[in-house]
């Protein structure tokens, strides 16, 4: 996946709701941090950040969109447990572009990904497509002024302290 970068095992241990192994540390567009599975691939993000991350990966592609795949009800019969807290987690349509089925955890607002999942979303046709747009930077320092970050939010903050310095 372009603009996905590793940086290696994430020191807290959480593991993957499907395959129980420890999750990736990652990068996306070098900015948007989330969790990737290395064995089934796929990915786990705190829900702001996914939003914002495809939003902007939209706005910077230079490739024409895909056509839409088809949505699969089947698929919101699955059930998915989250990897921090292990409650089962909401399984519903993204309202995004992508036609695709998510996972999400609201207590620890996050959401996770089959593997393939983010590159339709990411691919999906819309107007957004090759409209600029910045990385969220000042929304981000405002967010984490004026309120409490979750806890998985805190310790990648920490974490990329100690990756980064
Ligand atoms: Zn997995
Ligand atoms: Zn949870």
């Amino acid at each position: 996946m372009e603009g996905l970068r590793v940086l290696g095992e994430n020191p807290q241990g959480i593991k993957c709701p499907q395959c129980k192994v420890v999750l990736n540390l990652i990068t996306f567009d070098d900015f948007f941090q989330g969790y990737q599975c290395p064995k089934c691939e796929g990915l786990l993000f705190n829900r702001t950040t996914f939003r914002e991350s495809i939003d902007f990966h939209r706005s910077r592609t230079k490739e024409p969109p895909e056509p839409l795949g088809k949505f699969d009800p089947f698929e919101l019969g699955r059930v998915t447990f989250c990897s921090v807290c292990s409650q089962k987690m909401e399984t519903f349509q993204y309202n995004g572009p992508g036609n695709i089925v998510i996972d999400t955890c609201h207590q620890c607002d996050l959401i996770w990904l089959d593997f393939g999942e983010i590159t339709k979303v990411v691919n999906a046709p819309g107007r957004d497509r090759g409209l600029p747009r910045k990385k969220p930077v000042e929304k981000e320092q405002e967010k984490k002024e004026e309120k409490k970050r979750s806890v998985i939010d805190q310790s990648f903050i920490d974490l990329l302290g100690s990756f980064f310095n």
